[in-house]
């Protein structure tokens, strides 16, 4: 008999937990609720640490295909003045990805490997027992049950899971805008820009298939930076310098509230909380995808290997949970940067860049993971260290 898993959202998470379960076996069903897969456009960073789960599981060439990792950064002044830059790699890779490539190569990766996507079903809530409620009243029960539900996960809080909510008072417009080949292979095609104004921030990351992902960010209560859709006049006037990436914004551009989620616990009974649902964090770093690949890649390995289920989600959360809150800590406070005077703004930005010790406790800690170690650990040394093995 195949153990048996039912996934509430098709988004990244509950794809690549489809995926990472699929391939050992198990079978899968993915309910999403939408008629189709959810699209949004937006660029996704994928650090090394994702990039290895991605590997593992085999869809890492499609992913990254036609994307270039970025040489290098620079920070800005409104008035075009450097005052911080950087380069990326060396010791680790990022790569900034279309969302619909991402998912489409899970999807597509999931459906090979013989798990089943139902659209137009909603999942309103779950049993510890293993029990998954639908909105067409149809209960399915599964050895295990994942919610991959999104923020707003109703399968979280119909279990009472949620402990809270933390709005990082800031909120973004994000887009993807169109290129040309010689703007792609010259600087624009690899250089991430961040300008400042005040607490505005425009950020510019390249990314695969000849565009560009942007970022408009304000604090709460910014009333002219927070109109429905990005008033491109405004924003060209905050940012003179680059009139040509705020020109290029479509009409409508998705706009969010930046927050950090906690729970009481990943799980409950036969039942886990994944990606935003459990670990959603402003997108100030890049990590949120990385935290969510890691995290499926581990339940897949973990839950199959254990004797039981209940005993596996347990030391899967205890594995990836307390990485999980450092980068979550760090994704907000660091988004906070922007709700400083201008001055010791870059002042900590510049001391960040400059200060070889914060470095790799930042940002090297989670993004040079080695997922795919874990397969290779065994569960004894894997309960000891409670953490993968660091390259760093
Ligand atoms: C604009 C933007 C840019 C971002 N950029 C980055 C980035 O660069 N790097 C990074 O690491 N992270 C980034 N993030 C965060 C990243 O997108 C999220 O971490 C990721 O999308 C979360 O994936 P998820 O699968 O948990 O949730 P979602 O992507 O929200 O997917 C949830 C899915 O579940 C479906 N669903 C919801 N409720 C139900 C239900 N009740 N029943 C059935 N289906 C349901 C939804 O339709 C959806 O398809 C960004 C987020 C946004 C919004």
């Amino acid at each position: 008999m195949k153990r048996t898993v039912e996934i509430a959202g098709a988004g990244i998470a509950g794809l690549t937990t489809g995926l990472a379960f699929a391939q050992k076996g198990w079978r899968v069903r993915v309910h999403e609720q939408g008629s189709a897969l959810c699209n949004r456009r937006e660029g996704i960073f994928i650090w090394e640490n994702g990039l290895r789960v991605l590997d593992a599981l085999g869809v890492l060439t499609p992913t990254i295909a036609g994307a270039s990792g970025p040489a290098r950064y620079e920070r800005r002044n409104h008035d075009d003045k450097t005052f911080s830059n950087g380069h990326f790699g060396g010791d680790f890779r990022l790569f900034v990805v279309l969302r619909e490539t991402l998912v489409g190569a899970l999807h597509d990766a999931l459906v090979e490997t013989g798990g089943e996507i139902v659209f137009n079903s909603r999942a309103i809530g779950a049993q510890p027992d293993g029990r998954l409620h639908l909105a067409d009243e149809n209960t399915v029960h599964a050895d295990l049950v994942v919610a991959a539900d999104g923020v707003n996960s109703s399968i979280r809080d119909s279990l009472g899971l949620l402990r809270w909510r933390r709005a990082a008072n800031l909120y973004g417009y994000h887009a993807v805008i169109p290129l040309d080949r010689s703007e792609y292979a010259a600087d624009a095609g690899s250089t991430h820009y961040e300008y400042w104004n005040g607490s505005r921030r425009l950020f510019y990351a390249p990314c695969s298939g000849v565009s560009a992902y942007v970022q408009l960010t304000s604090p709460v209560g910014d009333n002219a930076g927070s109109a429905a859709s990005a008033d491109r006049l405004f924003w060209r006037q905050l940012f003179p310098a680059v009139t040509w990436i705020v020109d290029r914004l479509p009409g409508e551009c998705d706009r969010e509230w930046f927050e950090t989620v906690r729970l009481e616990s990943w799980s409950s009974g036969r039942v886990a909380i994944i990606g935003s649902a459990a670990t959603a964090q402003p997108p100030i770093l890049g990590h949120e995808i990385g935290c969510s690949l890691a995290a499926a890649y581990a339940l897949a390995q973990m839950i199959d290997s254990a004797g039981d289920i209940v005993s596996g989600l347990v030391q899967w959360e205890l594995c990836e949970r307390p990485i999980t809150h450092w980068i979550q800590w760090l994704a907000h406070w660091y988004a906070q940067v922007a709700l400083l005077p201008a001055g010791a703004r870059i002042a900590v930005l510049k001391a960040i860049d400059a200060s070889e010790w914060t470095k790799p406790r930042i940002l090297l800690a989670g993004i040079c993971r080695d997922m795919a170690a874990a397969g290779r650990l065994s569960q004894a040394a894997a309960a000891d260290t409670f953490i993968y093995p660091l390259i760093h």
